[in-house]
């Protein structure tokens, strides 16, 4: 990789355009205080904006006509100026070990990814928060063509209101991983109102946020922002290299923020949250699955309380990059472990549909370039 500059951590990515704001707004574009003023504007009693959110919410409704406990007329007026959803679910795959993926369109035409998993009893989302990326990590999919626009914290949420109306009624999300297309921290604001949203006890799923995974490139500011927030998300860090050489190579991003300045704010969201941080490391045949690799990050993690999630990579074609050989994976899990460090091995679902990373949106033909 050359050495051009990646300016993109603190510049703000625009959001969606007004041009594109269509005259009905989605449900979920107007927060619980917002949609109360608006029934009481319009005569209504307040406790009908709770009644229309929870049935989109939790009672997975997805037409004002099926919220059966709202006056008929409150239900056509509602169909006049709001839509249920602003996103729909363009593109329907499931893998033969049952991973649905969902293509996503936006009102715009953008499309993004997300993938729900069965584990057991869990019940996973993985979801995206950006149109692209400008990260520019070399092996990743989703950041070839760069970045398009941050996803408001709408179309955050009705991800995972799609894939939830999959499952049988019985069922529903437990878990939530922010591993999808895009940084989830360039767009932290937007991310943490959707998720503070969808984990509500009151208003969404409550879903724990402990059972919350979002996961960064690290940018050591955002991190920290994040950590003042006080919320109890967990933190993965993308960190795919031990030494600073070799992660200028494989995140460019790298270069501007500094290996030492992540670790430093993966240490500090520790100590303020009290959540242990867990390490990605992509292991990329023949670049960073090397003896030498392993010893570096076990001394790199030494002394602080962290996990490793080793992802053996899902080659992308087109890129120079191949999936490790399973004795190299094995060596340097087997080479973490002895050295004291908590470390797994991510079993890859989903590889028949390209449910990992970008790589959906590259083989379905696009609305917009
Ligand atoms: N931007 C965030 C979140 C999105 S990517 C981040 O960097 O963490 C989620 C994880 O998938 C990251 O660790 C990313 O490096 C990894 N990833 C990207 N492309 C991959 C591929 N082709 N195979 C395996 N993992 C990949």
């Amino acid at each position: 990789m050359g050495p051009t500059p990646i300016p993109i951590i603190d510049e703000p990515v625009p959001g969606r355009p007004e041009a594109d704001a269509p005259a009905k707004r989605p449900v979920l574009s107007a927060s619980a205080d917002e949609w109360r003023q608006w029934m009481v504007e319009r005569g209504h009693p307040a406790y009908r904006a709770r009644q229309v959110l929870d049935g989109v919410i939790r009672r997975r409704a997805t037409a004002f006509e099926t919220i059966s406990d709202l006056p008929k007329a409150l239900r056509r007026q509602l169909d006049d100026d709001w839509s249920v959803f602003g996103t729909r679910a363009a593109f329907h795959d499931v893998a033969p070990d049952g991973t649905d993926k969902l293509l996503v369109e936006c009102r715009d035409g953008r499309r993004i990814e997300c993938v729900l998993m069965a584990e057991g009893p869990r019940r996973t989302v993985c979801i995206s928060t950006q149109v692209g990326c400008a990260m520019g990590c070399v092996f990743c999919a989703s950041g070839l063509k760069g970045v398009e626009r941050n996803l408001g914290s709408d179309e955050i949420i009705e991800q995972v209101l799609h894939l939830r109306n999959l499952l049988p009624p019985e069922e529903t999300v437990t878990h939530i991983v922010v591993m999808g297309m895009g940084e989830s921290l360039a767009n932290l604001d937007n991310l943490i109102i959707a998720l503070d949203r969808i984990c509500s006890p009151m208003e969404g799923l409550g879903i724990s946020q402990r059972r919350v995974t979002i996961s960064t490139v690290g940018l050591p500011s955002r991190i920290v922002r994040l950590a003042e927030m006080d919320r109890q998300y967990h933190l993965a860090v993308s960190l795919h290299a031990p030494t600073e050489e070799l992660r200028n190579e494989l995140v460019p991003v790298n270069e501007s923020v500094g290996l030492s300045a992540v670790m430093k704010a993966a240490d500090a969201y520790f100590e303020r949250t009290g959540r242990q941080i867990t390490y990605e490391y992509v292991m990329l045949k023949g670049i960073n699955d090397r003896p030498t690799d392993a010893s570096a990050l076990a001394r790199l993690l030494s002394g602080r309380r962290s996990h490793v999630n080793l992802i053996p990579y899902n080659p992308v074609p087109g890129l120079p990059y191949g999936r490790p050989e399973p004795e190299d994976v094995g060596r340097f899990v087997a080479t973490l472990r002895d050295r004291g460090i908590s470390a797994t091995v991510r079993k890859t679902k989903g590889r028949a549909i390209d449910a990992a990373c970008g790589q959906l949106r590259r083989r379905v033909p696009t609305a917009v370039g």
